[in-house]
């Protein structure tokens, strides 16, 4: 299991209410020092102490308080870690009003209960917004690796446009194409109409078609990378076209070309 599925779990874990697989991952994870699933722990701890110190001093019955005293008496006799064994001295002190304090957090009972879940919620958002952070950056990290395996390959070939004799400024850059897949790094792009993307074409030598090669935005400052990660027919493309296309790209052109790059003659 990995530690996003057990994220939620922790502080059932912590509150030893946790059964089955999800208990004994939390367990490995913790014991081989799982940086996220330890840290989800500590604060899941953390909330079940101050929780502690703010539930109302109220008395269990009788009766509710064997009850809970069975319950804890009954799941603690396990074999457990070192770690999981300090978490648990913690999270369980054996009286009975921190037992009652365990009922009452682990049904969520009481406004302060309420208010500090909220917490925890912003808490695990901002861990998640963090998380999709990431994403983004492992993603963008592997198209430059792609695009640089792809420039770098010998049988790479390297087609240069731009920047184009007319006054206005046109992209310029270079495409390289490779039987697994094309790169195009270019400058000078002007932002696209608004609500508008760009979108690569090949053009064919056969068919006389244009097939659609991905989607790409150019930065504030013009530059634009774009990847393709497929095979392609080299030999057959006779050249290379931007568009500007809805968001997403179509499967058949509608907007206006904004760039052509033929391709036969200006290899290296
Ligand atoms: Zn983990």
């Amino acid at each position: 299991m990995n530690c996003e599925s057990l994220r939620d779990s922790y502080e059932l874990f912590v509150f030893g209410t946790l059964e089955g697989p999800e208990r004994e991952e939390i367990a490995a994870h913790l014991q081989r020092a799982c940086p996220e699933c330890s840290a989800g722990v500590n604060r899941a701890r953390v909330l079940a102490t101050n929780l502690g110190s703010i539930a109302p001093p109220v008395d269990a019955p009788g009766h509710l308080r064997a009850h809970i005293m069975r319950a804890v008496v009954q799941a603690t006799p396990r074999m457990h870690s070192f770690w999981e064994s300090i978490f648990w001295r913690m999270a369980f002190p054996v009286s009975a009003a921190a037992a009652l304090t365990l009922l009452l957090v682990v049904f969520g009972l009481g406004r302060e209960i309420g208010s500090l879940n909220l917490e925890l919620k912003t808490l695990q958002k901002s861990a998640a917004d963090s998380r999709k952070r990431e994403q983004v950056l492992v993603s963008r990290a592997n198209a430059y690796r792609a695009a640089l395996a792809l420039m770098s390959a010998r049988e790479s070939r390297e087609v240069r446009f731009g920047p184009g004799l007319k006054p206005n400024k046109q992209p310029d850059g270079r495409v390289y194409l490779n039987p697994k897949g094309l790169v195009m790094i270019a400058s000078n792009f002007p932002a696209p109409p608004k609500g508008r993307t760009y979108e690569l074409w090949l053009l064919r030598k056969s068919t006389k078609g244009a097939e659609p090669a991905g989607v790409f935005d150019p930065d504030a400052s013009g530059g634009a990378m774009h990847v393709l990660a497929r095979n392609i027919n080299v030999n057959d493309i006779a050249a290379l076209a931007v568009s500007d296309e809805p968001p997403g790209g179509v499967q058949e052109r509608t907007g206006a070309i904004v760039m052509v790059v033929p391709v036969t003659g200006m290899t290296r």
